[in-house]
């Protein structure tokens, strides 16, 4: 399992931690745990302390539910034996996890392939997180067949999954923990919060106000400087999500190799650093980030603009910093980034 990314794609520039605020009401609880392979912060906002500890409570019991479902790291999850029987049969699944695999699925039509939840044997091969080896040209022809989407057969009537060929296998790596932090505001909302972030890593989700009436403002990080912030945005029932390639990463020869594969070369894709995107839902941000960054600024933007309630911060290979249209104004760009904006 993936442990802790300390390097947070987003980070809270709110002043947070892990301590009860009790001097004004409504109260606001921020508390941190390990789930998904990640560092998971939640910030709740409820009308007394108790009902702040059990909303946050039921938002972390949430996402600790979808892991056991959809981890490829849990031999034992849903996910896992659908990947175990490829080729052979079809497995009996949740609803949340033929939601989560019809969503990847549109999303894969929208960005022409960029996006891609049958990439598991490419990810494998890499081995980004743990061997660390770049494969031959000939071993990655080899599992193209593997990776064809509509090789993923959904059964809505059924409630069934199945992948066509032996060798198949889902990675729900790039959109998972945006859908968790969906599911985790939802379950926090049931239990009371007003208002609240939840945040695996670098994919956030947010509702409601700050106590004192403000948004939720978070950071967005500086690509090649660790712990610089380039940009500020505040959000009210929004999500937000980025995929940047320095994240996870290892270099070889001076060439950085990263975890975003190009479907189409099953080679890390090349062309942005990080791909910042704002949405309704946790699901479509992060998604869309992975999908887009695989398509680069120029395709990449040009999608976003066709879509209504999505926004993206997007910096090119070059360290250029592009902004979809209804974030001009919304967006503070930081002196420090020593980025210039290009507005498309
Ligand atoms: P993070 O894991 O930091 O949220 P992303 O959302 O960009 O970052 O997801 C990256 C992960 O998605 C990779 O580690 C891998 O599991 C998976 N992945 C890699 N390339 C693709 C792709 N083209 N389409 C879908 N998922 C991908
Ligand atoms: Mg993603």
């Amino acid at each position: 399992m993936r442990i802790a990314l300390f390097i947070w794609a987003l980070v809270f520039t709110t002043a947070c931690t892990n301590i009860l605020y009790v001097d004004t009401h409504p109260v606001l609880l921020k508390r941190t745990q390990l789930h998904m392979g990640t560092l998971v912060s939640m910030t709740t906002v409820a009308p007394t302390e108790e009902a702040a500890m059990s909303a946050s409570t039921a938002g972390f019991s949430e996402i600790h539910r979808l892991e056991e479902l959809l981890s490829t790291w849990i031999p034992t999850s849903e996910l896992s034996r659908v990947n175990a029987a490829a080729g052979l049969e079809a497995v009996q699944v949740s609803g949340e996890t033929l939601e989560l695999v019809r969503r990847s699925i549109e999303i894969a039509d929208l960005t022409d392939g960029g996006f891609n939840i049958a990439i598991g044997p490419a990810v494998e091969a890499w081995g980004v997180l743990d061997r660390q080896q770049i494969p031959s040209r000939e071993q990655l022809e080899r599992l193209m067949e593997l990776l064809d989407v509509r090789d993923i057969r959904l059964n809505e009537k059924e409630g069934t999954l199945a992948l066509a060929k032996r060798g198949m296998k889902i990675d729900v790596g790039g959109i998972g923990k945006g859908y968790a932090a969906d599911r985790a505001i939802e379950a926090m909302q049931a239990a009371g919060a007003t208002a609240g972030v939840v945040a695996l890593s670098g994919d956030i989700k947010t509702f409601g106000r700050l106590p004192d009436g403000a948004k939720f403002p978070v950071g967005i990080q500086h690509p090649r400087r660790e712990g610089a912030v380039i940009a500020v945005i505040e959000l009210q029932n929004e999500a937000i999500s980025t995929a940047g390639d320095y994240e996870r990463f290892f270099e070889r020869d001076g060439v950085r190799y990263h975890h975003i594969l190009d479907p189409r070369t099953l080679l890390p894709a090349r062309e942005c650093q990080s791909v910042t995107i704002i949405a309704k839902d946790g699901i479509w941000a992060d998604g869309l980030d992975t999908g887009i960054f695989v398509m680069g600024p120029g395709r990449g933007m040009e999608l976003v603009e066709h879509l209504e309630g999505v926004e993206a911060i997007i910096i090119d290979a070059e360290g250029r910093v592009h902004l979809s249209s209804g974030l001009r104004g919304r967006v503070r760009l930081s002196s420090e980034s020593g980025m210039g904006e290009s507005v498309r």
